[in-house]
């Protein structure tokens, strides 16, 4: 341009672009409100946000991953928050609002020493060398855990619990028997040592009505189907069971070809051979001797007829993800074509029968050859109940399941960050320049955690602070914030713990995230591309 005078337009005119300083105020600004916004839901006495879609549809909820999945956030740096703290809910189950909550504060200190003129890598580079110290930290002070310990496993559901709706009374206890039950049925012994923790072997399903109190575990799968004929038998022992991915249906011809029928006799000879074929796809599954058929597609009332006629029990129209976990309890393999049908796919289980669940029917199929498969069947008076108590549920099944594969647990309500932050203090001595500001920041940012809890729960956050601080000072390295009456407690004796890889995921992803957001240092708004747009609205397909 300084040529030829003429401006040199490597952007269309009028788009959108914030660049430098401005930028980065910006996008600090966004992750500083969405922390905000978090921040009065963290801990126990975190308060609830009730989330209103366009159509009026409400959801109440102090569970951080729902509420950021619920939000409709616009801004592209409150949108990596959102990212990340939903990475956390599907990797670790819990500890999502502390991530937001630490970023948050994280990019709130760093905004300060932008303001003193630090350089952005100078900050990201104390942040990050205080994040591998505190980790370093935190792996020197986690205590072991085995999975026979009952009661530290309980207090963990506790722990968890606390900060939700159903986290209170009888309901209590019940979640708490249920989940530690639960893991304690899937946890599977490595031959090296240790436990790994497939959460995918827990099935929850929700059926409204009754009380969680009526809430039940079952070892293995629970359907919400009906057998589907009235002569079908409810209930068969020894299950040899046929899992379906075929519909037990003639294929009709599509609307386009007609049929022509000229006389009587030859329409019944074409529903003679429907009959007749599909009474042959009945032979053939009965030959292998199965007395149970459970299949993703439909059944036709003919096979259905022949099916009960042969004492098979039924059901049909089974969503996906359900007739994998049948097939992965039973030992079945999912068939595809019945022509192909051999005897050694057949699953296996003591029971499959039909119960009445309040007003509903479900089968339930029991004592399966895989004996690590349950289901929890969620009861509640009011659908949001239920909606809150599944939450409740996936945040302390993944806590446990975390508590129990890492063998790993640290005390809550503060106790943890405040004995780092007390340690990172004495090393940050070692730190030269600029960067010892940075690592001040981080040491503050960890503060800020238990100093929200207390703030939430009516009490001074600086003063709970001073007094943590000293607690720590003196060598009561679990000392916490006992949330009813703002005194200082030892979290051990108190019950408050909770896995150590929720902490170290929380603090590794709340400082990437804040790194991330301070090395962006310009905002162009990008051109749409079709094709993003358009594999965005394919349907994911299958359940029905
Ligand atoms: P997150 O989504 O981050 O898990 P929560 O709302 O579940 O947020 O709150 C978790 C925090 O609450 C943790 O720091 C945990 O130690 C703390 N906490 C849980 N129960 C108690 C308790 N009884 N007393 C004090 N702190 C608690
Ligand atoms: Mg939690």
């Amino acid at each position: 341009m300084a040529v030829s005078g003429v401006p040199v337009l490597i952007l269309k005119e009028g788009t959108q672009r914030t660049y430098g300083r401005e930028a980065l105020r910006n996008n600090i600004l966004a992750a500083k409100v969405m922390a905000e916004l978090l921040k009065t839901s963290l801990g126990p006495r975190g308060l609830d946000k009730m989330l209103v879609d366009a159509f009026g549809d409400i959801v109440v909820t102090n569970d951080g991953a729902t509420i950021v999945k619920e939000m409709e956030v616009q801004h592209p740096a409150a949108k990596l928050l959102v990212e990340v703290a939903k990475a956390q809910d599907a990797e670790v189950g819990d500890g999502t609002t502390s991530v937001v909550v630490l970023a948050g504060t994280l990019l709130e200190k760093a905004e300060k020493l932008l303001d003193e003129n630090i350089h952005p890598s100078i900050i990201m580079s104390g942040y990050t060398k205080a994040l591998s110290k505190a980790l370093e930290i935190l792996d020197n002070m986690a205590i072991p855990v085995d999975i026979e310990n009952e009661a530290e496993l309980r207090k963990i559901v506790e722990t968890t619990l606390s900060s939700k709706y159903t986290g209170h009374g009888p309901e209590k206890q019940k979640i708490i028997d249920m989940v530690v039950e639960a893991i304690k049925i899937i946890a599977q012994k490595k031959p090296d040592g240790g436990y790994n923790v497939d959460l995918d072997l827990v099935k929850i399903e929700k059926k409204k009505g009754g009380s969680l109190l009526d809430s039940k575990l079952i070892r293995g799968v629970v359907l919400d189907k009906e057998v589907v004929h009235p002569g079908m038998p409810k209930r068969v022992e020894n299950a040899k069971i046929l899992v379906l991915d075929a519909p037990l249906e003639i294929q009709k011809p599509d609307i386009t070809t007609k049929i022509r029928v000229t006389d009587i006799e030859q329409l019944d000879r074409f529903l003679e051979e429907e009959t007749r074929l599909l009474k042959e796809m009945v032979e053939k599954i009965a030959a292998t001797g199965a007395n149970v058929v459970i299949t993703q597609k439909g059944i036709d009332d003919v096979a259905q007829h022949f099916l009960a006629k042969r004492g098979i029990l039924a059901v049909r129209r089974v969503k996906r993800s359900d007739i994998e976990k049948v097939a992965r309890a039973t030992g079945a393999k999912i068939v595809t074509n019945i022509d192909d049908l051999r005897p050694e796919d057949l699953g296996e289980a003591e029971l499959v029968e039909e119960r009445k669940v309040g007003e509903d029917k479900m089968v339930f199929i029991e004592g399966a050859k895989n004996p690590r498969s349950v289901t929890i069947v969620i009861r509640g008076g009011f659908e949001r109940l239920v909606e809150e108590a599944d939450r409740a549920l996936h945040d302390s099944l993944s806590a446990v399941a975390d508590a129990v594969m890492d063998g790993k647990i640290v005390a809550g309500g503060g106790a943890i960050e405040v004995e780092i932050a007390r340690r990172l203090r004495e090393w940050a001595k070692t730190i030269e320049g600029k960067e010892q500001l940075a690592v001040e920041g981080f040491i503050k940012s960890l503060e800020s955690l238990p100093q929200t809890l207390a703030f939430n729960a009516g009490h001074d956050p600086i003063e709970v602070l001073m007094k943590l601080r000293s607690a720590h000072e003196e060598g009561k390295k679990w000392a916490g914030v006992d949330i009813e009456t703002g005194e200082i407690v030892d979290m051990w004796e108190k019950g408050v713990i909770e896995p150590a890889r929720v902490k170290t995921n929380a603090f590794k992803a709340g400082t990437e995230v804040a790194s991330l957001i301070l090395r962006i240092d310009d905002v162009i708004a990008a051109k749409r591309e079709e094709t993003k747009e358009d594999k965005k609205s394919t349907p994911s397909s299958e359940e029905d």
